[in-house]
């Protein structure tokens, strides 16, 4: 029978990366697939510190492993914001075009447009936290949203090296670049031990 891993996501976008990084191995579940009854309070000042709240709450409450992902996007023009508060930049609810209009309009007359995205993944089983793994993803920032692909601000970031900008890349594509798709293989090789 294929073991399961819940991902601690209720984000669609990252639900579909997760899935197609993991899905052909694992039984894969996500919080859009689970009644998860519990808010959890993402009140850390790190990548690392909210995928380690997000996955301990749930692994407590589960029977298997958990996969917990905090990422989102540094700006350096704008001293690593939005970073942790990268869903939330234009407050809440949660909503990727006001985040990206806020952040076009931030970068209204920056010449310096270098970003990057991080994602920091935690494995947590019961009370234990299993292996912490990080990917991270250099590029630029955009003068105008191109493209439909993606979730968040993918419309808004070119990667170094890519041929176009992540909002034009298929899934395949982007996971040649991607934080999150880093910090999984780095998962991947854990896994395989
Ligand atoms: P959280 O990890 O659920 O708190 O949210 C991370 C936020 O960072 C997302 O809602 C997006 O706004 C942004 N983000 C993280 N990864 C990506 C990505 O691969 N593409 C575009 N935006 C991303």
């Amino acid at each position: 029978m294929m073991q399961k891993i819940l991902i601690a996501t209720k984000n669609p976008g990252k639900a579909r990366e997760f899935k197609h990084l993991l899905g052909a191995s694992y039984e894969v579940l996500t919080l859009l697939d689970i009644h998860f009854p519990h808010e959890i309070v993402e009140d850390g000042v790190t990548f690392e510190e909210n995928a380690k709240i997000k996955a301990l709450a749930i692994a407590r409450n589960f029977d298997g492993l958990v996969l917990a992902d905090d990422s989102g996007l540094e700006v350096t023009a704008l001293q690593g914001a939005p970073g942790v508060y990268s869903a939330r930049y234009a407050g809440e609810p949660r909503d990727d075009l006001k985040n990206s209009q806020k952040l076009l309009h931030e970068m209204r007359e920056q010449q310096e447009r270098s970003a990057r995205f991080r994602c920091t993944l935690v494995l947590a089983s019961g009370e234990e936290i299993l292996g912490v793994f990080e990917g991270d993803c250099c590029g630029r920032i955009l003068h105008e949203a191109v493209g439909d692909h993606g979730f968040g601000y993918d419309s808004l970031f070119w990667a170094d090296g890519a041929e176009e900008p992540f909002g034009r890349l298929s899934l395949d594509e982007k996971n040649k670049f991607s934080h999150r798709a880093k910090a999984m293989a780095k998962l991947s090789d854990y896994l395989r031990r």
